[in-house]
């Protein structure tokens, strides 16, 4: 079992013992009974502690990456609070990119920096600041990376980072979230930990929110792990299902979105209205050479921004048909957004404000050209 399109049905994935169920019931279980005090029928006591569905979940997460140990949360901010909080102390930094996902930035900012993290903001893009943030770094250092970002559609170059980060003494973590471990690899590109919404690419179908910490590292597995019984933000078992189901279908979605989302760039390059496209698969995209190395697809998020302004922005946003205007991104239906009111809202006049005149697509798997016509009455509009 080597490819990933194989590892992604079958990993963590064994028939059900006692009845050979090929897909094991979900263990809707909070207890379970022992043989004698103490007495422990395949390690399991407590559902907080750990449950085969989430197991099951965990095991699949730590293959697709090639981590040693994957965990599994309630959320992705839950998943990152985990991480953080095992990884960070009192006079620890955070340094982390200009344009992260917001809440990120106000877990860190709001929740941490309070207990005494410092964080130094950079654009990430840039080596140069990036080397000057770390410069006498703590020994508790993390250097965040997001790539690409949302909704510029930013490129970090993970293995550069990794070496940077790494010869500060920093702990590179890469949220993978847009690129899922389908189109990006970041342990094998020398980053330390992958932290996932999984709400998004990996659940795949809108219908679960979950975060996951993947890791390269025991002993930092094993401060995860205890945060996630000590502080209990778990996956239930019926969101690990929901899950692990939507990754069985990974490779061949992130395989759709990509097309889906190379044919919505093209043809909106060539629209009328349209001031620019941001989408690392276009050859003049600034990332695009390094997400042609790093990167086995270009994903299915892009952004527009449409020389009309803002008003013409928000009238884009209002008259898609087929794109449903939500929060979100990932599913296999088509979204649009308008971050500066919506997803950025919260950091409306910060440095992590989006220009207002930009539209987010999150492209879904529908016929792509079902998806171009679409847009463009939208814009015609
Ligand atoms: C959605 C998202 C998160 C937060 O995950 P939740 O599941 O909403 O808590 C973190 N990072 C990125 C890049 C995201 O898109």
């Amino acid at each position: 079992m080597t490819e990933f399109s194989t590892r992604a049905v079958h990993a963590g994935q064994e028939p059900d013992g006692p009845t050979g169920a090929v897909i094991p019931p979900i263990h809707l279980t909070s207890t379970y009974v022992q043989d004698g005090i103490g007495g422990m029928r395949n390690g399991y006591e407590y559902s907080r502690a750990g449950n085969p569905t989430r197991d099951s979940l965990q095991t699949l997460l730590a293959d697709l990456d090639g981590g040693v140990a994957a965990y599994s949360f309630a959320s992705g901010l839950a998943a990152e609070d985990a991480l953080l909080r095992a990884a960070l102390v009192p006079g620890a930094r955070v340094v982390m990119g200009n344009d992260v996902y917001g809440g990120t930035h106000r877990l860190v900012s709001r929740l941490h920096v309070p207990w005494g993290v410092e964080l130094v903001v950079v654009d990430m893009s840039d080596l140069d600041q990036v080397r000057a943030a770390l410069e006498g770094a703590p020994d508790q250092t993390v250097l965040w990376v997001e790539t690409p970002t949302n909704p510029l559609m930013k490129i970090a170059d993970i293995a550069a980072l990794a070496e940077l980060g790494h010869g500060a003494g920093a702990l590179v973590v890469v949220d993978n979230t847009f690129a899922s471990p389908y189109l990006q690899q970041p342990l094998s590109l020398g980053a330390d930990v992958v932290v996932y919404s999984t709400t998004k690419y990996l659940g795949g179908h809108s219908d679960v929110v979950g975060g996951a910490v993947v890791l390269a590292d025991e002993e930092l597995a094993a401060k995860v792990q205890f945060l996630q019984f000590g502080a209990g933000a778990i996956s239930s078992p019926f969101d690990a299902f929901l899950t692990t189901r939507g990754i069985k279908t990974l490779a061949v979605r992130m395989e759709r979105h990509s097309q889906n989302a190379q044919a919505v760039a093209e043809a909106l390059v060539a629209a009328p209205g349209v001031e620019r496209v941001y989408y690392p698969g276009l050859a003049d995209h600034p990332g695009h050479d390094v997400a042609a190395r790093q990167m086995r697809g270009f994903g299915g998020m892009l952004s527009v921004a449409l020389s009309g302004g803002p008003a013409a922005a928000r009238r884009f946003a209002e008259s898609t048909e087929l794109f449903a205007l939500a929060e979100s991104l990932g599913g296999v239906e088509s979204l649009i957004g308008y971050p500066s009111e919506m997803t950025h809202a919260s950091v409306k006049g910060t440095e992590l404000a989006v220009p207002e005149n930009v539209v987010r697509l999150s492209v879904g798997i529908e016929d792509a050209g079902d998806l171009v016509a679409d847009l463009q009455q939208a814009l015609q509009r």
